[in-house]
């Protein structure tokens, strides 16, 4: 006999990730009670993964629980917060217990990890939709935010740029990875929030995004939210093997400038802590590339090794715009 909604949630839902002192009253309840450390703010992000338009249908169940909250934690990475308690509602076509297993199981690895806890949510009937809303700390003054770039300050990412959007096209069929298409599909299965970078950077950074659709979309938006423009040298960009080699026989930059969903952090550094983030980049072993500078007036230009202007591709993936 299938499963009865309250059996599904207390089943699945009702104890999921970490057991967290600061959570009175967890899953199960009208409400969740919970306890915000005293002197910080509460920073709140919600995201929805809709299939057919975020996934493909079919896509694995594990993988889809761990991606659903990793791109939350992403945007608590984002903001320099510290991650803590998290709402999943979830919309689900028919009860296939052995799918919500395997979502949970995902789910559950990744909010361990970083002792997130599972409050409450909502489950409902309908087409596959998964929104997870994540609850994390921040001293007051330590946000990083978007607003916040002035001209001198150095850009930096982490990891490399582009390994999930060449994914896309070798699982759309447009490019053989070869041998590397299993650990291209990885990054844009399982992305990795940079939580523990951004802890880390938490003094020494002033702003930061997470690049979700891509690296001129995204420090775009700093740019317009701080009225500022950046420069970036396009041979800094950091490259996995596979883009490489790509870039190679393709030349097509758009893969690591406009493709999103690598969930890597790009941060607003002052020039006089250089020396302080890559010891920090160092110590974590988190690779951190020095892309750029933002400058007075607007916009994003790209440069070639000897300074010169190179015509950029158009910006990243915008659910409303015109096809
Ligand atoms: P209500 O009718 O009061 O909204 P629900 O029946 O939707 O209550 O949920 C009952 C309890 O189960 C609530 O505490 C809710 O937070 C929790 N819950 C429901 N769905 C989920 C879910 N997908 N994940 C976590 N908690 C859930
Ligand atoms: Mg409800």
């Amino acid at each position: 006999m299938p499963a009865s909604e309250f059996q599904l949630i207390e089943r699945y839902f009702s104890r999921l990730g970490a057991e967290r002192a600061d959570v009175p009253l967890g899953a199960g309840d009208d409400c969740a009670l919970l306890q915000v450390p005293e002197g910080k703010l509460l920073a709140v992000s919600i995201d929805t993964l809709v299939e057919g338009t975020h996934f493909l249908p079919g896509a694995d169940a594990e993988s889809l629980g761990h991606k659903a909250l990793a791109v939350n934690l992403s945007d608590l990475a984002a903001m320099g917060a510290e991650p803590a308690w998290v709402t999943l509602a979830l919309t689900l076509p028919r009860v296939d217990e052995a799918w919500i297993e395997a979502f949970c199981r995902g789910f559950a690895a990744l909010a361990s990890r970083y002792q997130v806890q599972l409050v409450g949510g909502d489950t409902t009937r309908g087409p596959l939709s998964i929104s997870v809303q994540a609850h994390g700390f921040v001293e007051p003054g330590q946000a990083l935010r978007r607003d916040v770039a002035k001209p001198g300050d150095l850009i930096y990412v982490t990891g490399t740029l582009g390994d999930a959007g060449l994914a896309l096209l070798a699982a759309s069929g447009r490019y053989d990875a070869g041998d590397q298409r299993v650990v291209l599909q990885r990054r844009l299965d399982r992305p990795e929030p940079r939580i523990e970078v951004a802890q880390a950077l938490r003094d020494l950074a002033t702003g930061a995004i997470d690049i979700s659709d891509g690296l001129l979309s995204d420090l775009g938006h700093i740019c317009d939210k701080s009225d500022v423009g950046a420069t970036i040298r396009q041979a800094a960009i950091p490259l996995s093997e596979p883009v490489a080699a790509y870039l190679q026989t393709t030349g097509d930059w758009s893969i690591p400038l406009a493709a999103g969903d690598d969930y890597e952090l790009c941060l607003i550094i002052p020039v006089t802590r250089q020396a302080r983030v890559e010891a920090v980049g160092q110590r974590l072993e988190v690779p951190l590339s020095l892309i750029g500078r933002i400058e007075a007036g607007s916009g994003i230009s790209c440069t070639d090794e000897a300074g010169n202007p190179i015509a950029l591709v158009q910006g990243g993936y915008d659910h409303f715009s015109a096809p």
